[in-house]
């Protein structure tokens, strides 16, 4: 079946109003969940086969994220779905008003490779516990992943409701080009503009998840220890392929040293002396981007790791002591396990280093400096950030993960993933048992009424 008969068959589908039945949507939430849990092995196979990832790391950033948005799913489909009464205007009295929580109708939800099964499961479990049909197009350079998601969801789903489409640029290029009722896409920047360009022609409303140069400023107030080990922890998950690792530290110039000694102590102790036979330490997914990694690496900068295998993708935990802004490595988002260091005495040197880049994805501080930790809250925009820790805020389902500026447009997350699937709609009730005259012509002797009315507007 071509692209556009599977996109009609969505269509027809939606038009059935089958999404709209609550039990059925239910049921179908609950297969899933089943199914996944029945290939818990298979999943960690993929990922390990795809970049070496760890059953450790497989569960925490995909199974258990995506269990767990199920999970919330299935309990408040029922609650979520229900129109919303709001309180009514004095203007309109008497009525009732209501927001009713509307799909969109067919979806198409794009993937990157970093996270494969979170971040096509994540969204497609939103989209349609909102009543949206889907179309997924997963990563073409997780094939195992990609895969083994297709063999899911086409067990658990008619592909009416739920389908899978395989393939890389030509296929994302022909699939942006049908009409759609919402776009979710998850990827870098540059196809990020080219979703938005396809999108505008038939004016779809997206979400971009997309990227960007995480700042995490160390002034030094807090513990260098538990701060280095939150850092390695959050910058070599996943081997830095995560959108909202630390991209670069900027630390106050008389802690550097010290700071660095316990980054080298806590990679040791995470991955030993030889990460490349760590089993909880992944793979960079290609030689394409291994290619693109090593061109960052200045040997006159390298103080820890630095080293690479191009026959297995390997490229050790890296540490680079005051890369220049000009640098490769400091040029666009890592997006790998390097971590570069800069410094700061002053907070102009924060700024001017900070607003160099796009808006952020994330921001991290590591202080207990009150203080300064508010100010930079308030004077920076960034999708979202952690204060004395990395990474946390995409645990929290009630808060909303996105960007801003480059770095994206919306969020979702638990019940704002609900919302970003649906159309908020307005409905007022008017009530007949009472007719105010005072909005009908002839308007003579009605406005000072009419102001005295606005008075009462809340
Ligand atoms: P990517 O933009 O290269 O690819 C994403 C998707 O777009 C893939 O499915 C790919 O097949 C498709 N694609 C690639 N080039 C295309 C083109 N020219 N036309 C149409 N479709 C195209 O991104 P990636 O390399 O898979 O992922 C890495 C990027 O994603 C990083 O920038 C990272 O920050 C970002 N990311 C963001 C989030 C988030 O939630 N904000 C999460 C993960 C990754």
């Amino acid at each position: 079946m071509n692209i556009p008969e599977l996109l009609q068959l969505q269509r027809n589908f939606f038009n059935t109003e089958k999404t709209r039945d609550i039990l059925y949507l239910k049921n179908s939430l609950k297969s899933l969940k089943k199914e996944i849990i029945n290939r818990e092995e298979d999943i960690y196979k993929a990922l390990e086969r795809d970049f070496k990832k760890s059953k450790f790391e497989t569960y925490l950033s995909e199974i258990g994220i995506v269990l767990s948005e199920l999970d919330l799913a299935i309990k408040n489909i029922h609650k979520w779905s229900k129109p919303k009464r709001v309180f009514p205007s004095i203007l309109n009295f008497p009525s009732s008003d209501y927001i009713y929580s509307e799909p969109y109708g067919t979806v198409l939800i794009i993937g990157p490779w970093n996270y494969p099964f979170q971040l096509t499961l994540a969204p497609m479990i939103a989209a349609i516990t909102a009543g949206n049909t889907a179309i997924i197009k997963p990563s073409e350079l997780t094939p195992h992943t990609s895969n083994l998601v297709e063999d899911i969801i086409t067990k658990v789903f008619q592909k009416e409701h739920v389908a899978i489409v395989q393939g890389g640029i030509p296929e994302t290029t022909e699939l942006l080009a049908q009409k759609w009722d919402y776009i979710f896409f998850t990827g870098s920047v540059p196809v990020g503009k080219i979703v938005a360009k396809a999108a505008a022609v038939h004016m779809t409303p997206v979400t971009l998840e997309l990227g960007g140069k995480n700042p995490c400023i160390i002034d030094g107030t807090m513990n260098l220890k538990l701060t280095a080990k939150r850092l390695v922890w959050g910058k070599f998950v996943n081997a830095g392929q995560t959108c909202i690792a630390p991209d670069y530290l900027l630390v106050k110039s008389e802690f550097k040293n010290s700071l660095i000694k316990n980054l080298k102590t806590e990679i040791e102790k995470a991955y030993t002396i030889n990460p490349e036979t760590s089993p909880d330490y992944p793979r960079i997914i290609n030689k394409k981007n291994l290619d693109r990694l090593t061109k960052m690496l200045d040997n006159d900068k390298i103080i820890h790791g630095g080293a690479y295998n191009n026959n297995d993708n390997f490229l050790a935990p890296t540490i680079m002591d005051e890369p220049t802004l000009d640098s490769e490595v400091m040029k666009d988002e890592i997006f790998g396990p390097i971590l570069p260091i800069l410094t700061y005495n002053t907070e102009e040197d924060i700024k001017n280093t900070i607003n160099n880049y796009e808006k952020p994805l994330a921001f991290y501080v590591f202080s207990n400096n009150k203080k300064f930790v508010k100010k930079l809250m308030s004077q920076y925009s960034f999708g979202g950030g952690v204060i004395n820790d990395t990474m946390i805020h995409f645990g929290n389902h009630r808060l909303p993960f996105g960007g801003v500026g480059d770095s994206g447009i919306g969020a979702y997350h638990g019940r704002l993933g609900f919302d970003t699937f649906t159309h908020q709609k307005a409905v007022v009730k008017k009530g007949n048992w009472l007719d105010i005259p005072m909005r009908y012509a002839p308007y003579k002797g009605k406005l000072k009424q009419l102001k005295s009315m606005f008075n009462w507007f809340d």
